[in-house]
């Protein structure tokens, strides 16, 4: 579907304007010390598009912690690595509980719904460090994002992953259940250290959204991803990127998008755009609150849907 560039971009500075407006930010995550510092007023927003432009508005240049946004490239370089192998040990269906619930691992032998809830992304995290030292496995994606990008300056910022390290308990518990059930292959310590640096690797939404376009297959972007990985991402995005607010994100906006608790949300028109929102204030299901209602908007105005 085309769109008019330029219409598009004074939408983008409209909709910033409005949402700067608005006082409902949403609370940001306080469970991580290192974000509950982050000032929930601010939004960003960036759109790739397929002719190769790049609209943004916003502090689109600022970076914020990608979380979970960064567990759909850690799955597809585990998805290069390992093949289907992985789906031996985590599965592919939308959990409706929280992304951190520990609820259904038990009733099902430890093997997590999807790679996106905490359970699930801890197994890929696994999989992707299983024979080699965190350093070269947080390498890899690094690098693997700096490639999707086209830019080498992308990091990980220490003190939110230290941040984590001190008071992820629940990521530690749901690591040393997962190895009772034999479904860890590394120390849970080193599973869980690789895992939350991995979360904390920051980067702008103008990076986001040129990361996106290897997912949304657009033109001339690097072939890291064969055009089958990116349509199966893109399915378990749209099922399972929100948690158990996944449902809502797809009615609300119907694309597939990928969040984190650090406020980001990566959303995916496929062959069209790829798009990235930041608004680190959270809803209920601990996805961006502003996030959220920005790709709702972008996605009413462009008529961008994977439903027709
Ligand atoms: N590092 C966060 C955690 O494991 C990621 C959660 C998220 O972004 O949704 O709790």
């Amino acid at each position: 579907m085309t769109v008019d560039a330029q219409a598009l971009q004074a939408f983008l500075d409209r909709l910033t304007a409005d949402i700067h407006a608005r006082h409902d930010w949403g609370e940001v995550a306080n469970y991580i010390p290192e974000l509950a510092k982050v000032d929930p007023a601010q939004f960003a927003v960036s759109i790739a598009l397929a002719d190769g432009r790049l609209l943004h508005a916003g502090a689109s240049a600022r970076r914020f912690s990608i979380q979970s946004v960064s567990k759909v490239f850690t799955l597809a370089c585990v998805l290069g690595r390992h093949g289907e192998q992985i789906w031996t040990r985590v599965g592919r269906e939308p959990s409706g509980t929280r992304f951190d619930s520990i609820l259904l691992l038990e009733q099902e032998k430890g093997r997590p719904r999807n790679p996106f809830i905490n359970a699930g992304a801890l197994v890929t995290t696994d999989a992707l460090l299983t024979g080699r030292a965190p350093r070269e496995a947080l390498s890899e994606v690094l690098a693997f994002l700096r490639e999707a990008a086209e830019e080498d300056d992308i990091h990980i910022d220490p003190a939110v992953a230290l941040s984590e390290e001190r008071t992820g308990f629940r990521n530690i518990a749901l690591a040393n259940y997962l190895k009772s059930f034999d479904n860890l292959q590394n120390a849970p310590e080193l599973t869980l250290g690789t895992y939350f640096h991995q979360c904390a690797i920051e980067m702008t939404t103008d990076q986001l959204a040129r990361a996106g376009r290897i997912i949304a297959q657009l033109p001339g972007v690097s072939p890291l991803l064969t055009a089958e990985k990116a349509r199966r991402l893109n399915a378990l995005m749209m099922t399972c990127g929100h948690y158990d607010g996944s449902g809502d994100f797809a009615f609300r906006v119907g694309l597939p998008g990928k969040s984190g608790v650090g406020g980001g949300i990566l959303v995916i028109a496929p062959g069209v755009a790829s798009i990235a929102v930041w608004s680190p204030g959270l809803n209920l299901y601990g996805n961006s609150h502003m996030g959220t209602y920005a790709a709702e908007q972008i996605a009413k105005f462009t008529g961008w849907s994977v439903f027709g």
